[in-house]
């Protein structure tokens, strides 16, 4: 089948961004579809994630960066964050390059841009240099203007209501 990629962005302060983005890779799969995940910011062996393993199962190649993020890690240095996030950046590069993939997830690239991690200009030149019958999706709230004008595909999540709000910590299998 001819495909052409388009650029999808989840973001918004309610919940669902990144189930929406494992949901899309599940969906790709079951069209055997070649799915590379990549996330940001996130701590496997603190959270162990449920979705990276599952995803694995179903044949998605998972590759995290920048694991320790400095709101649950102080003791690290915002220089090795962004030096980490580069080489994600790098990776992303070699993903354009290899051809393997017809689907490529960064979640939580937003983030790393919202914090400062990455430069604006670095993330766009990512969606600008994409293979044309790649589909990108990135995650995370706060999704700039220019990345949103870029994208083909913007949904944002609104918060509502979220057990967080009340006390109720992230509970296993429901939030990671
Ligand atoms: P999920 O991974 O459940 O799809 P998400 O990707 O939309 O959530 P993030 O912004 O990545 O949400 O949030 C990281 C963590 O905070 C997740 O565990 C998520 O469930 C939780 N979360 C999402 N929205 C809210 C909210 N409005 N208030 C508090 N916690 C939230
Ligand atoms: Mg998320």
């Amino acid at each position: 089948m001819e495909r052409k990629g388009l650029i999808q962005v989840y973001t918004g302060d309610g919940k669902g961004k990144t189930t929406a983005a494992v949901g899309l890779a599940v969906r790709a799969r079951g069209h055997n579809l070649k799915v590379c995940y990549v996330y940001f910011h996130k701590d496997p062996e603190k959270w162990e994630y449920g979705e990276h393993r599952v995803l694995e199962k179903l044949g998605v190649d998972v590759f995290g960066f920048a694991k320790k993020h400095p709101h649950f890690h102080k003791e690290i240095d915002p220089a090795d964050i962004r030096k980490e996030c580069l080489e994600g950046m790098e990776f992303i590069k070699r993903i354009y390059q290899e051809k393997k993939y017809d689907v490529l997830i960064l979640d939580e690239i937003i983030i790393s841009l919202r914090d400062g991690f990455l430069k604006e200009e670095e993330v766009l030149g990512i969606l600008d240099s994409k293979p044309e019958d790649l589909e990108l999706i990135l995650t995370g709230r706060g999704a700039p203007e220019k990345i949103i004008k870029m994208a083909d595909l913007v949904s944002e999540i609104k918060n509502i209501k979220h057990p967080f709000d009340k006390g109720i910590k992230g509970r296993e299998g429901i939030e990671y």
